[in-house]
């Protein structure tokens, strides 16, 4: 049985005033239109028939700045997701938003209508990447925004851009090392895709810009991977999904995650291997992490053949480790 289900109501921000160089908000609106109160409710219950066996339900309200609409239209749709969550149809509300969408009133408003969770793209801790990337707020607000909202008791997440303009190995392990000292509950790590029509790319076009390649993106997510989960918070998204209309943009990868986590364990297991003698090994995982073991197509398996000729790798299952545990043992 899934544990935990997500109903997802993309909120367009038509008419932000802000120039994220990276902002796709026109070609997904464009895509979707404007959701209205009744859109809300009518994707709630549509959903709802289809969780019969979920243990929790969650509505979340994303496309990234839901306090940035008017108030009136935040209470139209706060309401209907309260009335769900009133009536113990869904467990939670989740939205997310920007940093400098954040202040008193929104926030009594917010709780007057049982918000849980509020998660802000925050992108950077470095105010030059933050100013390269037109973002229009500074590090200091986020450290604000952050404060007051967990001054209010709301799960807070933090959700990060790796290699956006100006930014390199050194300030994204400063991000993630300023998140860990706030301490958010959750966090999403996302590499910069590169949209046609977007500002981004004309300044890639000008030569102002340069994408990262997939390996310097998976090395400095994984840094960042690292830190987060070190101290505890749940990193619960690495890379975009691909039904976000990312496909054949510069920069998206379908399973970013799995590089990142695969070249985690690569590093975890060749540590150990590193003090063995030359032999055969059994490599054990859980089975979330069990997959990273060979990587993704095999990548692991193919790097540990060539490198140790003379090792037997094999994979066994041991839920008594956590994810991203490996543990080589002499293989049976
Ligand atoms: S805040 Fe930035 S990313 Fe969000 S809609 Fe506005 S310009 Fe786009």
């Amino acid at each position: 049985m899934k544990k935990h289900a997500i109903i997802p109501i993309f909120i367009s921000h038509r008419g932000c005033p802000n120039d994220c160089v990276f902002c796709n908000q026109k070609k997904i609106t464009a895509r979707e239109g404007d959701v209205k109160p009744e859109d809300v409710r009518n994707t709630i219950e549509q959903w709802l028939t289809t969780l019969a066996d979920i243990e929790t339900v969650e509505v979340s309200f994303y496309g990234g700045s839901f306090t940035g609409i008017p108030m009136e239209q935040q209470t139209e749709f706060l309401k209907i997701a309260k009335e769900y969550k009133d009536a113990g149809k869904i467990d939670a509300i989740h939205l997310s938003t920007r940093p400098d969408y954040i202040d008193v009133p929104i926030l009594d408003n917010l709780k007057a209508h049982s918000v849980d969770v509020i998660e802000l793209g925050v992108q950077s801790f470095s105010d030059e990447v933050l100013k390269a990337s037109g973002r229009g707020h500074d590090a200091a607000c986020v450290y604000e925004a952050c404060d007051l909202i967990k001054s209010y008791g709301f799960t807070l997440g933090i959700q990060l851009m790796i290699g956006l303009p100006g930014d390199s190995e050194e300030t994204c392990r400063y991000s993630a090392l300023e998140t860990v000292k706030i301490g958010p509950s959750i966090a999403r790590l996302y590499p910069t895709v590169t949209i046609g029509g977007t500002e981004l790319y004309s300044m890639m076009e000008r030569g102002e810009y340069a994408p990262l390649s997939l390996e310097e993106a998976v090395q400095r997510t994984k840094i960042m991977y690292e830190i987060l989960e070190d101290a505890g918070i749940n990193i619960i998204r690495v890379g975009l999904k691909a039904s976000e209309i990312m496909e054949n943009e510069i920069g998206f990868h379908p399973a970013f995650r799995q590089l990142v986590e695969s070249d985690i364990a690569k590093d975890r297991i060749e540590a150990q291997l590193a003090v063995l003698p030359d032999g055969s090994y059994s490599v054990l995982a859980n089975s979330h992490s069990f997959g990273n073991i060979y990587g993704h197509k095999g990548a692991n398996r193919e790097y540990f053949t060539k490198k140790y000729p003379r090792l037997i790798l094999k994979g066994a299952a041991d839920e008594s480790l956590s994810d991203n545990q490996y543990k080589v043992i002499p293989a049976v």
